[in-house]
């Protein structure tokens, strides 16, 4: 019998509060503080000043580790893994509501596939409060692009997963937020069509890794002067269903069970 992971991702908001020395958004009332110290213990003063976060869409724990070997330019940067719960429903955009909020999807009220511009508190308000620049950078009309907007802050949205990326690392060299998220899609989009072991999702797996490796590689080169918080960290698992395509939202461990890997990229002077 499997078994469910217990982390939900209404913790990771708090976490990355904590790590940057920001004060929490009103849900986010919870943190992961072995993952915490983890990260501020590596810091010169604990605290990052700095927070990059990969969201690749779909990646279940049981296709991580079956597929353990395609995520090694993923470990290559990043060491600590973080076993997480995902929310009910898995939903993307359920999801991603309660990653940047902190809240449950009773809370920010998101409890199915509908991608409203949330209202309530979240960690880009809080980032803003604290005099912090976030930005999003998300395939245009995906969940990361439309559930955040009307902050004051930017949102730059490309035609796909590979665009966001590079321009993400533009970003990067560009030295400006504080905070960046960077979404990428592709697996989710493919496995629905498919299934989630088919040739394309698995290919899609590949460019997640990929593109993250660069995106990575971009921060290492030109944050040498920060400490950075760099998260690689999906949303939800999937299922394959008894008539053959991928699908996920319901609450069983392959859609519900995740792994983050997390890790800090230290000041360099
Ligand atoms: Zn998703």
């Amino acid at each position: 019998m499997e078994q469910f992971n217990t982390i939900p991702l209404t913790t990771l908001t708090g976490t990355f509060c904590a790590c940057m020395g920001v004060e929490p958004p009103k849900y986010a009332t919870t943190k992961i503080d072995e993952l915490v110290e983890y990260i501020t213990s590596r810091c010169q003063n604990g605290k990052v000043d700095r927070v990059i976060i990969y969201n690749p869409d779909a990646i279940g724990d049981y296709i991580y580790r079956k597929y353990y070997d395609k995520f090694a330019s993923v470990r290559k940067h990043l060491k600590r893994e973080q076993p997480m719960l995902s929310m009910i429903p898995p939903k993307t955009p359920v999801c991603f509501a309660s990653i940047y909020s902190g809240a449950t999807p009773e809370q920010h009220g998101i409890t199915k596939y509908v991608k409203p511009v949330l209202t309530i508190d979240t960690i880009f308000d809080a980032l803003i409060r604290a005099g912090k620049k976030p930005c999003i950078v998300s395939v245009a009309g995906q969940s990361m692009d439309k559930i955040f907007r009307g902050r004051d802050m930017d949102y730059y949205s490309t035609s796909d997963d590979r665009s966001a990326v590079d321009k993400a690392i533009e970003l990067v060299k560009e030295d400006k937020y504080d905070f960046i998220c960077v979404y990428n899609q592709e697996h989710d989009s493919v496995m629905h069509i498919t299934h989630p072991q088919s040739r394309s999702a698995l290919k899609a797996l590949d460019h997640y890794c990929d593109n993250f490796d660069r995106l990575a590689t971009a921060v290492k080169e030109n944050w040498k002067t920060h400490d950075t918080l760099v998260g690689f960290a999906t949303d939800h698992g999937t299922h394959r269903e008894w008539y053959g395509l991928g699908q996920h939202g319901k609450n069983i461990p392959k859609d519900m069970n995740i792994t983050h890997l997390y890790d800090i990229f230290p000041k360099q002077q």
